[in-house]
């Protein structure tokens, strides 16, 4: 579904996708995975250069499973160029951990720098062609879509998954975000891509589908945002699992108290219930859906 010099890597959900681009003249990575899979997505990256050299590390957004790896690609390749998109510059610059959403979402991700931004409207030359770079705000405000029109590749990041879309992390601490996820999705129609690389999961060629079932999803989170809200902290809570693999029920319990972004939902959505009790239901409702499980007093990933 890919032309060959595009080499696609998918591991799970805790790191995001990552793809090489592989032209003659140089190599660029895009979007590197959660630092705990660091190692692997080094192993990864030396088997598909074949000896080359990584030239370029660009991010479509900076959240911690899409640059987790960042600095420990830069560690391995001193002269790579980073390029992020602009709005996350000064919080790179500065490493504000807030605004990177790090410390809010209870995440981890090595420091790393930058040597520029990816701003919309312009192109950028990787991997021996051309790349249109389009704001996609939504899921994140500052992530940015890459598109190539000759093959009709499409990187869609979080904005657009083949089934959904990613969290909408604006309206988690109050800011409104669902029409920017649609307006993202009405962009995603118009440059009509052919071959989509989702942040998340596999390669699909099936745009149509993928944008009716995103478009029902956000209708539903547009007219009940209570369900927004309750899916975005069990995104957090299941992520922070996939990280960690398991702990203590009660260390679960604290780390939802520790949890800015879940303190705040809780705050906005669920005060009616103490903070501990919705946490523990939610976890609750995550093991009877089968994504995480009960070991005696233990929760673990499933
Ligand atoms: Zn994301």
């Amino acid at each position: 579904m890919l032309p060959s010099d595009m080499h696609f890597i998918e591991r799970g959900w805790l790191s995001s996708n990552s793809l090489l681009l592989s032209g003659p003249d140089d190599t660029v990575l895009v979007d590197s995975g959660y630092h705990t899979h660091a190692e692997q997505t080094l192993a990864l990256l030396h088997h598909a250069l074949r000896g080359r050299s990584l030239n370029r590390l660009i991010n479509t957004h900076l959240h911690s499973d899409h640059c987790g790896g960042n600095a420990a690609v830069q560690a391995s390749w001193p002269t790579v160029h980073t390029s992020i998109p602009p709005g996350c510059a000064e919080a790179v610059r500065h490493w504000d951990e807030e605004a990177l959403t790090y410390k809010p979402t209870g995440q981890s991700c090595p420091r790393f720098s930058f040597d520029d931004v990816l701003q919309p409207g312009t192109q950028l030359l990787a991997g021996g062609r051309t790349w249109d770079i389009h704001a996609a705000p939504g899921h994140d405000p500052d992530s940015v879509l890459l598109f190539q029109p000759d093959t009709g590749v499409l990187l869609s990041a979080d904005a657009l998954w083949e089934n959904g879309f990613g969290v909408v992390f604006p309206e988690i601490y109050g800011e409104p975000g669902f029409d920017d996820v649609g307006h993202t999705l009405d962009l995603i129609e118009r440059l009509q891509p052919t071959t989509i690389v989702p942040g998340h999961g596999r390669v699909f060629a099936d745009v149509s589908g993928a944008l009716v079932r995103a478009r029902e999803r956000l209708k539903v989170f547009t007219e009940q945002p209570l369900k927004h809200a309750s899916h975005a902290a069990k995104v957090l809570i299941k992520f922070h699992l996939m990280a960690i693999q398991g702990c203590p029920i009660e260390s679960l319990l604290d780390w939802t108290q520790a949890s800015g972004y879940l303190t705040t939902l809780h705050r906005v959505h669920f005060h009616a219930q103490p903070l501990r009790e919705w946490a523990g239901s939610l976890m609750e409702a995550l093991i009877r859906s089968g994504v995480l499980a009960r070991q005696d007093d233990w929760v673990v990933n499933v």
